[in-house]
């Protein structure tokens, strides 16, 4: 299988790349009004460097994202978009080969439904925790087993990449996942 544009061979060039969109990833993640998880999604065509789409997780347009819906934990989340299915929808069939850079949490399992059948090639997200009871790692590594199986290439996002937009790995899950604080160790090495 050969991809014109692969960064086989260039790790250097991959990393830089990879660098700059998870930094634009966090940016926009800010841009959402959860008070709880702010979540940034980019869509990129590395054939040509060209940003095909980008979300972050918010209700739909129109929607009213008042705070009394936003702080209602078990509402909230059944009437929010999750920033790669903004991506996504806004992308359409341009996310066909694409790659994806997520940043804020683990892709879930219905985002993962999503990307495969979208036809993207490659995800760069954090990597969930096994043997948490938090919610989001499981539904995590259970996207996880989904890509694999579908040749969809997850890469998680390093450490050092975290540190180098300023987010560090530990502090921003303590924040945001009461699980974190206590179990403090991240095992990285297991998709790496
Ligand atoms: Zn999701």
């Amino acid at each position: 299988m050969t991809n014109p544009n692969s960064f086989e061979g260039r790790p250097e060039k991959q990393a830089r790349w990879d660098g700059r969109y998870i930094g634009l990833a966090h940016h926009i993640a800010q841009w959402s009004k959860d008070p709880r998880a702010k979540v940034g999604a980019v869509l990129v065509q590395q054939r040509f460097s060209r940003i095909v789409a980008t979300g972050f997780n918010g209700f739909p347009a129109n929607v009213e994202d008042s705070a009394e819906r936003l702080q209602n934990k078990a509402r909230k989340l059944q009437m929010i978009l999750h920033a790669e299915q903004n991506a996504l929808l806004h992308a359409g069939r341009d996310a066909r080969d694409c790659d994806v850079y997520v940043v804020g949490k683990p892709v879930c399992n219905v985002c993962a439904t999503l990307l495969i059948q979208s036809g993207v090639r490659r995800v760069i997200a954090a990597a969930p925790r096994p043997g948490t009871s938090s919610y989001w790692d499981q539904v995590g590594l259970l996207a996880i087993e989904m890509m694999r199986e579908a040749g969809v290439e997850f890469v998680p996002i390093s450490s050092a990449q975290l540190d180098a937009i300023g987010l560090n790995r530990d502090e921003a899950r303590a924040a945001e996942d009461p699980y974190a604080a206590r179990q403090g160790v991240f095992d990285f090495g297991l998709f790496e």
